[in-house]
């Protein structure tokens, strides 16, 4: 048995949690690396979300995740946000330093190293970013962050679109990344930008399972070859944009590294040790 009297609990909050693949990835890692650490999930959503922290707490967790719906919510009831956070207005990682909170997101970073991991590396270098939703503000800041020279956002006019226009205004503060945010309904700007580009990335649902069929690029046309086009969605693992993308000899890559990755931050976070990426890699992805 690998649990002890002294075992420290972390875990995931939201709602559904029972497809994650959180847990077993995180066990496996304390278990390769004998830390003595559980991770479990829970099945909580808004409505219990102060609760559940302040319970999180009180069992002096190390630490936790958010997932859906409760990644922005969480930011009220943390002591503190690291800069990212703070910006985009919500964090997937919670750390528990001796009953101070702090949140942060993992999100973004994990993008940068599936991006790393699949050989690209897009230090000044000009992205089209698809969707100003949750996975897409958190690569937004983080890339910003991270030295890309230029980041077109485009949405449609819905209500991420509204709030994407002050992260937006703060990032061209923050950081030296240009950052345009456009409508995703103008298609020659689309175009131009995707042209002018490095790497374009889906970061909508459009294409997630089961709406396997769809995609927001209509026209293949748009790729060259030298494009990489990457996908969050891993349900598919080959979305129909990548496919359409590889047909016109783009390299591309899809989002379950971004999985493993975001993972492998939030461990480092708590633990202070890398993931072992490589057996997660084999055994789970
Ligand atoms: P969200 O609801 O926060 O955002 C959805 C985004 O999609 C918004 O930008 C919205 O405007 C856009 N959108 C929705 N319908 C659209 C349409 N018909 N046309 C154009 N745009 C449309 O969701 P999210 O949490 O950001 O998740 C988005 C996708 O990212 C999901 O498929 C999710 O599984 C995936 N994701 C992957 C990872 C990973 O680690 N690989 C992490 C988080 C999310």
């Amino acid at each position: 048995m690998r649990l002890s009297g002294k075992t420290k609990l972390m875990g995931l909050l939201g709602s559904p949690v029972s497809h994650s693949i959180s847990p077993a990835m995180h066990n496996k890692a304390f278990e390769i690396l004998d830390l003595d650490y559980a991770y479990l999930a829970f099945d909580i959503g808004v409505d219990d979300l102060e609760n559940a922290v302040e319970a999180m707490k009180l069992l002096r967790v190390r630490g936790f995740n958010l997932t859906m719906p409760n990644k922005n919510l969480v930011c009220k009831y943390v002591d503190k946000l690291s800069p990212l956070s703070r910006i985009i207005g919500a964090c997937n990682t919670v750390t528990n330093d001796d009953g101070i909170l702090t949140g942060t997101t993992t999100d973004g970073a994990g993008y940068m190293k599936a991006a790393k991991d699949a050989g690209f590396d897009l230090t000044g270098k000009k992205m089209t970013l698809l969707g100003a939703g949750g996975a897409a503000l958190a690569i937004l800041a983080q890339a910003a962050f991270d030295g890309l020279s230029e980041i077109s956002v485009f949405n449609i006019r819905d209500a991420f679109f509204e709030k994407a226009e002050k992260i937006v205004a703060d990032l061209n503060n923050e950081t030296k990344c240009k950052v345009n945010l456009y409508d995703l309904e103008d298609e020659n700007v689309l175009n131009r930008e995707i042209t002018d580009s490095y790497i374009l990335t889906n970061a909508t649902s459009v294409g997630m399972a089961p709406n396997t069929d769809n995609c927001i690029i209509k026209d293949d046309s748009i790729f060259n070859s030298e494009l990489i086009v990457s996908d969050v969605i891993y349900n598919p693992k080959e979305t129909k944009l990548l496919k359409m993308a590889k047909n016109k000899g783009c390299r591309t890559f899809n989002g379950m590294y971004m999985l493993l990755y975001q993972g492998a931050e939030s461990f480092k976070i708590w633990t202070g040790e890398e993931m072992p990426v490589k057996e997660i890699k084999e055994l789970y992805f």
